[in-house]
């Protein structure tokens, strides 16, 4: 038999190349003076067909740091805005170059790209280049995202560049090997039609289509079902972040990602215990993109993913206003019932009636007041177990208890609700006390702590000892621990 050729090249094309020129500029990497891989990621090279390299050393350091440039690579940065915080900005991969699309076995793309790369015509007063910290962090929370069943760009490799970064003192730097569904964020459309032509607008709407919603091609308006598609991609994100706790930090509209991946993973981190008010980064002040905002934050970006369409959704202003109006106005009500879905599943309500609505409620209410873990509620519940700590010695909980389980953990169907339960309520998350303790030990070379806890995150809906699951939160650690943009 003859052996697949294929199987040990790289399968790249960039297709974003052959966009209008205004939309990247090419650029190579900038070489790094004494690369070693730090880690890499041999599943996903797998799936990508990648997996000739888990042999090859040699290749993928040189690869994987910018030295060397896979065959069928067209490196090239991203031109794109966004509206930071609220405000409107011209930025473009200043530290990142894509080398293309990497075509898998199954047929599927995805792009592949180097993050801490080096300078770029978009890297403004910015270094061009990244911390091994930050870059493992990324790696660490982007895989455990993953694991958790949520959409996200993904984790190759990192590689350690022999060179130093200075964040006010120097850091070891590293280069990310990222890979998404694609790079295409409403900051994207925001730059074509703040920076581009209206055929600009539309060649990119289009790749946008076929690359992500090839279903909506032939429709009568498919630039208004893009909005309508993303949008309900948006919403099952946020959904999902909200199941596990996690705050992205830094949602303005460069970190949203056309294809509903979770993608930018700056400031992020997970909350302990339930308060819809917890924010960690260090540099939102305000609160903007805090827990409990992030659906108000989405939908704030899609009216400006569709204030960005417009000249293609209608060639008559008014009518195009109206009809993107309209589509933004579903997201509340849409939002809301897959919120709640997914709050039912959680507690494992098979069949949920209105006056379920209040039993969600009532619980997160009792959560916030007693500061219980997110997590550990969820679990204990469903592994009819007590928690140390306030909830669970006071009697409106136990009343709360009480009812839930007459009504929704009988006999009949506690087998189905349980099972449900067991699949939305990870037992373990990324703790951010956690989280530091590894990337502490491999910045200083001790990677065991990092693949220890990479592995457990790996498997979230397992069972693990009781002292992982159930382990005491650092009292106060979260009250001091702050998270950053672009370290
Ligand atoms: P982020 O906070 O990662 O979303 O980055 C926001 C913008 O700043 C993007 O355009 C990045 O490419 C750019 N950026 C962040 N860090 C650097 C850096 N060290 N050098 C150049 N550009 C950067
Ligand atoms: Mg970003």
């Amino acid at each position: 038999m003859l052996t697949n050729i294929g199987k040990h090249n790289w399968q790249l094309e960039n297709t974003y190349a052959r966009l209008p020129a205004v939309f990247f500029s090419l650029q190579r990497p900038v070489p790094v003076a004494k690369p070693e891989i730090v880690c890499f990621n041999e599943r996903l090279a797998n799936d990508l067909g990648l997996g000739f390299l888990n042999h090859e050393k040699e290749n993928s350091v040189g690869y994987f740091s910018g030295n060397k440039i896979p065959d069928g690579a067209e490196p090239l940065a991203q031109a794109y805005a966004g509206h930071q915080f609220g405000h409107f900005t011209m930025l473009g991969d200043g530290r990142a170059v894509l080398l293309g699309e990497q075509i898998a076995p199954t047929g599927k793309r995805f792009d592949v790209q180097l993050k801490g790369s080096g300078q770029t015509p978009y890297s403004r007063r910015g270094d061009g280049r990244a911390t091994l910290y930050s870059m493992l962090r990324e790696y660490l929370i982007s895989e455990s995202i993953h694991h958790l069943g949520i959409p996200t760009t993904r984790s190759l490799s990192v590689v350690s560049t022999g060179e130093q970064v200075f964040r006010g003192e120097m850091h070891k730097g590293a280069v990310l090997t990222r890979t998404a569904d694609s790079h295409i964020r409403v900051g994207t459309f925001e730059y074509a039609r703040n920076f581009g032509s209206t055929e600009d607008l539309q060649a990119l709407t289009t790749y946008t289509i076929q690359r992500h919603y090839p279903e909506i091609i032939h429709t009568d308006n498919p630039a208004l079902e893009l909005l309508k598609a993303v949008m309900h991609k948006q919403i099952d994100l946020v959904v999902h972040w909200m199941r596990v706790g996690f705050i992205h930090g830094v949602m303005n509209t460069d970190n949203m990602s056309i294809g509903g991946e979770t993608i930018d993973y700056g400031p992020c981190a997970f909350m302990n215990s339930y308060n819809p008010r917890t924010v960690f980064s260090s540099i939102d002040t305000r609160g903007r993109y805090a827990f409990g905002n992030q659906s108000y934050i989405a939908q704030w970006n899609l009216a400006v993913f569709a204030g960005a369409l417009l000249p293609i959704i209608s060639e008559n202003q008014e009518k195009a206003v109206g009809l993107a109006q309209e589509v933004i106005a579903g997201f509340r009500d849409r939002f809301t019932e897959k919120w709640y879905a997914m709050m039912y599943g959680k507690l494992g309500i098979l069949h949920p009636d209105d006056k379920d609505k209040d039993l969600v409620d009532g619980l997160l209410s009792l959560m916030e007041t007693h500061r219980a873990d997110y997590t550990q509620v969820f679990l204990a519940l469903q592994q009819n177990k007590e928690l140390d700590g306030s909830l669970f010695r006071l009697e409106e909980f136990r009343g709360w208890v009480e009812k839930w389980k007459n009504t929704h953990q009988k006999d009949e169907h506690k087998a189905a609700s349980l099972a449900l339960m067991h699949k939305l309520n990870p037992k373990v998350i990324p703790r951010n006390h956690w989280v530091e303790d590894v990337l502490e030990a491999a910045v200083e070379g001790n990677m065991t702590p990092f693949n220890q806890l990479l592995n457990t995150l790996s498997k979230p809906y397992d069972d693990h000892p009781d002292g992982l699951q159930f382990q005491r939160i650092p009292e106060g650690f979260d009250a001091g621990y702050q998270t950053f943009c672009g370290t």
